[in-house]
């Protein structure tokens, strides 16, 4: 830190050498840029298409390098071509739904503020037509003026260009048959898409595009029967789990007892260790793994090192580790670990999309009725969240 304010002191010996005697708004106004933060964009976006529309999903860290809060007031998104307009912009509440701070500050309550040495991230999830995807970005962000500066104009940073990785959409099988729901699926403000673990000196999103994968039966029901406790009542449990692409196991755990459906509790504390509960981790190449999670004990069909063809079993749905039903968390990643990896988008080879379950009881047990008329046949395209789909 001290060298950073020796940094910034310099910075203004220099102005005030050059006699110009700039008041800071006036500073601002020109390309000079005074604003103490450095944002970055740790893992540049994948594309990834789902309903028409290519996606780019990712998250722009901003830390403040000074001592006293700042305030967060607007970010814009652009192309990093020819077009002026920007891709979108985001302030008040739009701005807030997106953030995300890595330590709440003591002396202030509006997630807008970030306080002396902290960072703060913004989530983003940037939809557009294929034809007008950006191959690039660039950000602007807008701050409220400081007691340091004298004008009452908007202090705007811009830089971090960001290349959109130039990835061909990784294509998988079906991890499942029949009919089954995208529950926390593909969507910029779940649980997955927010859950930032730092392990081995990073700070990575592995569960950036997973899904929790919950059946509905023929009835329309997640659960047969009114009882909501039991596992074996859940049309998903014991359902089986397919390898997505042939692979190599690369990674098990088995062992861990299931929960009692709909409670908080938990049948085993839970650690980095034991909160994807029973696992498989399957290498399908080019640098990619997916994870099955929640297994039922017991039920896994393979070990480390066996060789998979795509369609084979791995294991059965369960309810283990931070698990509140049974349900299939399927994600995949671009290193051999569950957690201690990015998470990558991919798009499955085919599904029939019914519809959407727009509302928390008919993922809890209300009745999901598909409308034939809103089917359609979707390829190469990733769910939506609560996306309600047939597996081939
Ligand atoms: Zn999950």
């Amino acid at each position: 830190m001290k060298t950073i304010k020796l940094q910034i002191k310099l910075f203004f010996i220099v102005v005030i050498t050059l006699g110009c005697g700039l008041h800071m708004s006036q500073v601002n106004a020109q390309s000079s840029n005074p604003v103490p933060v450095v944002f970055d964009v740790p893992f540049a976006p994948i594309p990834v298409k789902a309903m028409d529309k290519v996606n780019l999903v990712y998250e722009l860290h901003i830390t403040n390098f000074s001592e006293a809060n700042l305030v967060l007031t607007g970010v814009e998104v652009l192309a990093d071509d020819a077009r002026t307009a920007s891709l979108a912009s985001y302030r008040d509440a739009e701005l807030n739904k997106r953030l995300g701070l890595i330590n709440p500050n003591p002396d202030s309550k509006e997630k807008n503020v970030i306080g002396g040495g902290k960072r703060a991230m913004v989530f983003l999830m940037i939809s557009t037509d294929a034809s007008n995807a950006p191959t690039a970005l660039r950000h602007r962000l807008f701050f409220k003026p400081t007691a340091a500066d004298s004008g009452d104009k908007e202090l705007t940073v811009e830089g971090t260009r960001v290349g959109v990785q130039n990835d061909k959409p990784l294509v998988i099988g079906s991890p499942l048959r029949g009919r089954w729901a995208a529950g926390n699926g593909l969507s910029n403000d779940t649980g997955h898409r927010h859950a930032i673990i730092p392990i081995g000196g990073q700070a990575r999103i592995a569960q950036r595009f997973a899904a929790d994968w919950v059946k509905f039966g023929d009835d329309g029901h997640i659960a047969r029967g009114g009882d909501l406790s039991q596992n074996a009542n859940y049309y998903g449990y014991g359902a089986e789990a397919l390898a997505d692409a042939d692979g190599v196991v690369v990674g098990v755990k088995d062992g861990i007892p299931e929960n009692v459906p709909r409670t908080k509790e938990r049948a085993v504390p839970i650690t980095v260790d034991t909160i994807a509960g029973n696992f498989v981790l399957l290498d399908i190449g080019r640098g990619r793994f997916a994870l099955y999670a929640h297994l039922q004990p017991q039920s896994l069909k393979v070990k480390v090192g066996d060789k998979i063809k795509r369609g084979q079993v791995l294991g059965l749905v369960g309810n283990s580790g931070n698990s509140g039903m049974p349900h299939l968390h399927f994600h995949i990643t671009n290193a051999a670990s569950p957690f201690a990896a990015e998470g990558v988008p991919y798009v499955f080879n085919s599904f029939l999309l019914q519809g959407v379950a727009n509302t928390t009881a008919e993922r809890v047990n209300g009745e999901f009725r598909p409308d034939p008329k809103a089917e359609s046949k979707r390829q190469m395209e990733m769910p939506i969240q609560n996306a309600v789909v047939v597996f081939p």
